[in-house]
């Protein structure tokens, strides 16, 4: 696994947290894109980690030397666990969560790459080394499990949640990891993304984005599924 630190965000808070999960995002956007965003300090965003197509990890805020930083991810968030006398609601997740942003124009929409999938799993063994409380499957969550309630739907559709589980979390169950984004949503952005000439192609099983599309496309359309699903949430 290939592990690029040079990149650092601005958009951090100099405060160790304790880390009890990792939260998974996708960018809506390019690599390129996202780290320029990462690196903007009035966007004040970021996130630990962002996982490129091809694999290789940019470590944009400490995490991977057992001091980890406080990132701009996850921002309003709550999850509700345990049950009977055991139920509490954890909320605010900056304060207690590794952000790992895996590039893709749209989770709902287009698959990850395998690549992704192999760093991905290496990063999360190499983070319950450091950090014992992610031990239980329970502690890897999507933003949309965090924050649902705002219309947020990363990873999304296309992620495999069983497989992570399996992969990392071998015989210690899979927890209920639900999109979600529906069906006929996720098949009307596939039917704009297609309309700007975005498709993905199974030979490669990359996304193809025609030269010079301006990628503010991406982001106004993570907001039209944000804004549609809070609403019918809301
Ligand atoms: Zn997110």
């Amino acid at each position: 696994m290939k592990i690029v630190s040079t990149t650092r965000s601005p958009n951090y808070t100099e405060l160790e947290i304790p880390v009890e999960f990792v939260v998974l995002h996708y960018t809506a956007g390019s690599l390129q894109r996202t780290l320029e965003i990462f690196m903007d300090r009035a966007r004040e965003v970021s996130s630990h980690l962002v996982i490129d197509t091809d694999g290789v990890v940019y470590e944009v805020v400490p995490c991977l030397d057992g001091r980890p930083r406080r990132a701009w991810h996850a921002g309003k968030s709550r999850l509700a666990i345990g049950s009977g006398a055991g139920a509490r609601t954890i909320e605010a997740f900056n304060d207690r969560s590794v952000g790992i942003e895996l590039v893709n124009i749209n989770g709902n929409v287009f698959p990850y790459t395998e690549e992704q999938y192999v760093s991905l799993f290496s990063v999360i063994e190499r983070l319950k080394g450091l950090y014992p409380a992610l031990g239980s499957p329970e502690s890897v969550v999507g933003h949309e499990q965090i924050a649902g309630f705002r219309g947020k739907c990363d990873p999304g559709r296309c992620f495999d949640w069983a497989r992570l589980f399996a992969v990392c979390y071998p015989n210690q169950g899979a927890p209920q990891r639900e999109a979600i984004c529906g069906w006929e949503l996720a098949e009307s952005v596939r039917g704009m993304l297609g309309a700007a000439g975005v498709v993905w192609e199974a030979e490669s099983g990359r996304v193809r984005v025609p030269a010079g599309l301006d990628e503010s496309l991406f982001n106004r359309l993570s907001a039209l599924c944000e804004a549609s699903l809070s609403a019918d949430r809301g």
